[in-house]
């Protein structure tokens, strides 16, 4: 069964622009995916809407078999801080904090006490070959590498899906390429991930492309990569 499932979902804002027209998606375990399409298509509603940020208008959505429509705020809060990994095109790490405690600080909320939580950053750190730059801060990395810490941030808790929203959009293309590379590594290694962007180029770095357009799913492809 998909850890992300999405049926018919159409959302509607309030000044009545609707972004998604009835999208239906599956998203399995393990799997690499990029969702592209241009701006305006509706990514950002797609991604809020599968990151458990707002909610759909119509339509199903469940995480890992849950159906979430019914869950108060705060459960679905809960959901996304234990099941959901997220990266975004700006940084968002901690300014003067080291890159083992910006990771460490991706399972705060988790209950693990510190020690631990360092611990598993130093190897997610690691994992994103960043394994000799734990106390540096973020000024003192490059974009490329600020971006891999947040990627290491994300994945610190073992997410069961990480959204990866335009993760190269701030990069030039040597960086970008890396942080890509990243992003594969960490799937090859059994991480499930969703790359969404508008460029093909990126895309391409995923097995599976659903391509979105005016708020449907218009293509979704599978290939060698
Ligand atoms: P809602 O209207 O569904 O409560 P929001 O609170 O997210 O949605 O946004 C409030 C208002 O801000 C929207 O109704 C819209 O007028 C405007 N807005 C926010 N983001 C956008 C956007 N990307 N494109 C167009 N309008 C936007
Ligand atoms: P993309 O991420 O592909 O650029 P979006 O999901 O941001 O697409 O936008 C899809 C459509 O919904 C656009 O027409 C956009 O202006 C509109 N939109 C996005 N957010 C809001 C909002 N909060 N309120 C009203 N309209 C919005």
């Amino acid at each position: 069964s998909p850890i992300v499932h999405l049926e018919n979902v159409v959302k509607t804002y309030g000044n009545g622009t609707t972004a998604l027209r009835g999208v239906d998606l599956k998203i399995f375990t393990g799997e690499l995916l990029a969702i592209v399409g241009p701006s305006g298509s509706g990514k950002s509603t797609l991604l809020h809407i599968m990151g458990l940020l707002d909610r759909p208008t119509s339509g199903r959505v469940s995480l890992a078999g849950q159906d979430v429509a019914q869950l108060p705020d705060r459960e679905l809060s809960r959901l996304r801080a234990s099941l959901i990994g997220f990266v975004f095109q700006q940084f968002h790490l901690a300014v003067g904090v080291s890159a083992l405690d910006n990771v460490a600080d991706g399972m705060l909320y988790s209950g693990v006490p510190l020690s631990e939580r360092r611990r598993r950053a130093a190897w997610a750190l690691e994992r994103v070959g960043l394994g000799d730059r734990l106390s540096h801060r973020p000024h003192e990395l490059s974009g490329g590498e600020q971006q891999r810490v947040a990627v290491a941030r994300a994945v610190v808790k073992e997410p069961a899906v990480l959204y990866a929203d335009e993760p190269t959009g701030n990069l030039d293309s040597a960086s970008g390429s890396e942080v890509l590379d990243v992003l594969r590594t960490l799937h090859r290694d059994g991480t499930t991930v969703a790359i969404i962007t508008h460029e093909h180029e990126v895309a391409d770095a995923a097995e599976r492309q659903v391509g979105i357009r005016d708020g449907r799913v218009v293509t979704d492809v599978r290939r060698g990569t």
